[in-house]
């Protein structure tokens, strides 16, 4: 993947006890779909551990972070800020304006995904408010299918370093490797 600028996902929200899961995989599909840093909430550190452990088994390089002020990091963002949102507009009618403003003009980007209900100054402070579709989903899915539309696809290709293990892909079963076997 060629280099870009900082790309950056921050999840507002953490439930403990409801959303363990729903962040860890944020931070797993914002690792693995080409982002360079995952921000959490400061009460979602299992999340946290989980997306290192993958990271030192998987490769990097990705950063894992907790914010004690999610709302802070928006307001402060010196980049572009995107909001991913069902009501906003659709992701297909803006992604090349979003690639312009990011990738070609070099600018750090921060992607804000929800949990509960997200207040009306994140909406505010986004430059843009993008749907995948505007039906009700979810946080990952929304993810994913942004950072795919706005690497176009060369996220697939990203190489990983200081890996321990590597999945050799399979027309059927699993088989994972030392990384640094042939
Ligand atoms: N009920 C909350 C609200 O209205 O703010 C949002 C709950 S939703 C399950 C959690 C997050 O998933 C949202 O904040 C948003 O980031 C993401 N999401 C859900 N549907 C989406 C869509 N169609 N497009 C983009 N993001 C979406």
């Amino acid at each position: 993947m060629q280099q870009t600028p900082e790309i950056v996902v921050l999840r507002l929200g953490h439930r403990p006890g409801r959303d363990e899961r729903m962040t860890t995989h944020v931070g797993l599909t914002a690792r693995a779909l080409g982002a360079d840093r995952v921000l959490f909430p400061d009460n979602a550190g299992q999340s946290l551990e989980t997306v290192e452990d993958i990271t030192d088994r998987f490769g990097g390089p990705f950063g894992v972070e907790l914010t004690a002020s999610p709302r802070g990091v928006v307001r402060d963002w010196d980049g572009v800020v995107v909001h991913l949102t069902m009501y906003g507009e659709c992701v297909q009618d803006i992604e090349d304006e979003i690639h312009e403003a990011v990738l070609e003009a070099d600018q750090p980007l921060l992607i804000v995904v929800g949990a509960e209900k997200v207040p009306f100054d994140i909406y505010e402070a986004a430059d843009w408010n993008v749907g995948v579709t505007n039906q009700p989903h979810s946080e990952v899915a929304g993810l994913a299918v942004f950072l795919d539309r706005l690497f176009q696809g060369a996220e697939l290709e990203r190489e990983w370093v200081d890996a321990d293990q590597r999945v050799v892909p399979m027309e059927t079963g699993k088989r994972v490797v030392p990384a640094d076997e042939e």
